[in-house]
């Protein structure tokens, strides 16, 4: 298995993937460095610990065809098991592999090239390649959410990331997109992913903007920390902001309590969508079982883990499929 696309028939990262990580480089999907090795460099240099909250996440940068580790001109980002006491931890790295790979290759979501990976001593990590650095080195200025809304904790209180909607980030992109029509499709299409998935942690700084300085003017990044929660937090709540801002709720939902199609029709006209794009990118997400159990089955997941994905999935999928409307 390619541990980038999870192709069949390879022991290492095969060509197209190395192309797209490492600029073609025949670089080892094991670092030359273990776990404890990282853990103490990375200490070493405590000024840069704030990165975020409980995820242990560095810098890397190639150098040959070497990963090594690195403060300063990173183009990579290199994400461990996180120290935190939520369930089957172990397998975050490929939870979150899978997961940006799902969203790749299947729904066509932009994500950045991303990989499995391993230290020296085995354990397992992930890797992404940053959109934030392009090839010269320069940065590009990225903003998330939170600070386009001008939240944060100081005013807005310890929970500012989930106090929100996806409907209201998709205001802000009205206000700050020039290219709105195109850039909210790919938002849709995103939170309907988010849901699928059961991504149950898509709050506010997890979507983000690239700023353009001449023109003042919003892109969205690709996709990124993209994972099913439930496999970690099985009681976590279905989305981690809500569909819709305000008490607005559909008929369905009212009956329901949970999203399910008329909740994703009415957010994708409330935001601006034509009812034929809805159908265009809804359908997309239906029908896909056999494609996402096939590339279920190649993740580096454990046997039981590939069966409580997949199962949240399917459960997803029949609430995605369920219309109270069309049943009336
Ligand atoms: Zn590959």
């Amino acid at each position: 298995m390619c541990p980038g696309c999870l192709k069949e028939g390879y022991e290492t990262y095969c060509n197209p993937c190395l192309k797209k990580l490492f600029n073609g480089k025949k670089v080892s999907h094991v670092l030359t460095f273990t776990q404890p090795e990282f853990n103490e460099q990375r200490l070493n240099q405590s000024e840069h610990l704030s990165i975020s909250g409980i995820q242990i996440k560095h810098s890397l940068k190639l150098e040959k065809k070497k990963l090594i580790l690195t403060e300063t001109g990173g183009a990579y980002i290199l994400k461990p098991t996180p120290l935190a006491s939520f369930l089957n931890l172990d397998y975050t790295p490929a939870n979150e592999h899978l997961t940006m790979q799902l969203a790749g290759q299947i729904f066509y979501i932009h994500t950045p090239p991303n990989a499995f990976i391993r230290f020296r001593d085995n354990l397992p990590a992930y890797i992404v390649r940053r959109f934030d650095v392009l090839p010269d080195g320069n940065k590009l200025l990225q903003e998330d959410f939170a600070q386009v809304a001008g939240k944060s904790e100081e005013n807005s209180g310890k929970n500012y990331k989930y106090d929100f909607s996806y409907e209201e980030i998709a205001g802000l992109m009205k206000k700050h997109i020039s290219a709105y029509h195109i850039e909210i499709e790919k938002f849709f299409r995103l939170v309907i992913f988010n849901y699928l998935v059961c991504n149950g942690d898509a709050h506010l700084k997890n979507f983000s903007v690239f700023r353009n300085n001449e023109y003042g003017d919003y892109t969205l990044t690709p996709a990124y920390d993209l994972l099913n929660t439930s496999l970690h937090i099985p009681n976590e709540g279905d989305t981690a902001l809500e569909l819709f801002k305000g008490e607005f709720a559909t008929e369905s939902y009212k009956h329901g309590r949970k999203y399910a199609q008329d909740d994703f029709y009415e957010f994708g006209i409330k935001i601006g969508i034509n009812k034929a794009r809805i159908d265009k990118i809804y359908g997309g997400f239906l029908n896909k079982e056999n494609i996402i159990r096939s590339l279920i089955n190649r993740s580096f997941l454990s046997g039981e883990l590939k069966e409580k994905y997949f199962d949240s999935v399917l459960s997803r999928m029949k609430r995605l499929e369920y219309s109270y409307e069309g049943k009336l």
